[in-house]
């Protein structure tokens, strides 16, 4: 690898080394080892850069994997370093052709295959009820993720049914995001364009879709669930469980939060929901983030231990998150830690609650 070639030097150029974003980094806070902070990164991007260390260095792969890209050092930063861009190009640099995660392989050649993604997400929708047409309009269109579309087409049918004058176009395609953090920052940004061409605003589901496509297409042409209802002032409520309102706990997406600044949106919504609890750390990466919980399972837990326990203390009705990787990722562990806390997409419970006003 050529020296100079893998970062944007205005990027690396920003840090001035201050330390600040090292205690909101999870991956840090577990080991407590510089090298796995946010400034221990850059100073090794630098040396990429700079030719002293190779990119398919071991102790240089390790890190652009164990890195959550959960961006928490960005808005804690106060010079500005567009870390989430620069691990991109980390990994645009080492995952490439035989040296991609083997697990990461698979889910970019389904991310590509649009029909398919339509065709599951129709088959897990039938399966589990019969939604209506979509109702086309002019308005903004509503994203169908294609993970979500086929994980969980059930937030997609609610986001769309609960947000008047929404276009749920099912030829789109997927956004990119999956791509730009997997090592194909080429495509991710090919995917994206493709998706902003549509006229009016994209609105997302998925916080790591929101991000990405913002950085593409421009904050403005992109909106996140929470923020399109409250736009168009929708919000039912409450949500009753036993005849009392539900305590229904908050899990903030991290791209939304870091990146696109969205935190008190999805808060103000279901305040209005039930009896909002705050969850110690709604904030914290839940361990999910994008394929790290695939990849790296065992540090995917670790990271998401801490929340667990809140969790358990909390004894919530609902936990609400607003990311599919998120919603997997905390399905699975509640189930696991045997709590009885139900763990939605916030469309879901707005439809919820719209549904019991009916
Ligand atoms: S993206 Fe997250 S895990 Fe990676 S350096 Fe920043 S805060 Fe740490
Ligand atoms: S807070 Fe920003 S400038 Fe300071 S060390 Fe971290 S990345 Fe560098």
């Amino acid at each position: 690898m050529t020296a100079g070639r893998v970062f944007d030097p205005a990027g690396l150029d920003a840090c001035i080394a201050c330390g600040f974003c090292l205690p909101a980094c999870p991956t840090y806070r577990l080991t407590g080892d510089e090298a796995s902070s946010p400034r221990g990164r850059i100073a090794l991007m630098r040396a990429i850069d700079d030719g002293t260390v190779d990119v398919f260095d071991a102790a240089a792969r390790h890190q652009g994997s164990f890195c959550l890209g959960c961006r928490a050092c960005e808005p804690a930063c106060p010079a500005g370093v567009p870390y989430g861009r620069l691990l991109e190009q980390l990994r645009d640099a080492q995952w490439t052709g035989r040296r991609r995660p083997l697990l990461v392989r698979p889910l970019l050649a389904f991310a590509k295959r649009r029909r398919l993604i339509r065709l599951l997400g129709r088959l897990r929708r039938h399966a589990r009820f019969t939604p209506p047409e979509p109702t086309p309009a002019d308005g903004d269109t509503l994203l169908l993720g294609c993970f979500e579309r086929v994980l969980y087409p059930g937030v997609s049918r609610a986001a769309a049914d609960t947000l008047p004058g929404v276009r749920a176009a099912p030829d789109q395609g997927c956004c990119g995001a999956l791509h730009a953090h997997n090592g194909d920052l080429a495509r991710g940004e090919r995917l994206a364009e493709q998706l902003a061409d549509r006229p009016g605003r994209i609105v997302s589901t998925a916080g790591g879709c929101s991000a990405h496509l913002a950085a593409v297409a421009g904050r403005d042409r992109v909106l996140d669930y929470s923020e399109a209802l409250l736009e168009r002032g929708e919000v039912p409520g409450p949500v009753l469980v036993g005849g009392r309102p539900a305590r229904i706990g908050l899990q903030e997406s991290c791209h939304l939060r870091n990146a696109l600044g969205v935190h008190e949106a999805p808060r103000v919504v279901l305040r209005r929901l039930g009896d909002y609890v705050e969850v110690p750390g709604a904030g914290d990466c839940c361990g999910a983030a994008g394929t790290y919980a695939i990849l790296r399972p065992r540090d995917g837990r670790r990271v998401l231990a801490a929340k667990l326990a809140a969790l358990a203390d909390l004894d919530l009705d609902f936990l609400v998150v607003v990311n599919p990787g998120c919603q997997r990722q905390l399905t699975t562990a509640v189930r696991r830690a045997g709590l009885r806390t139900r763990v939605v997409h916030l469309a879901e419970l707005v439809a919820a609650a719209r549904d019991e006003r009916r």
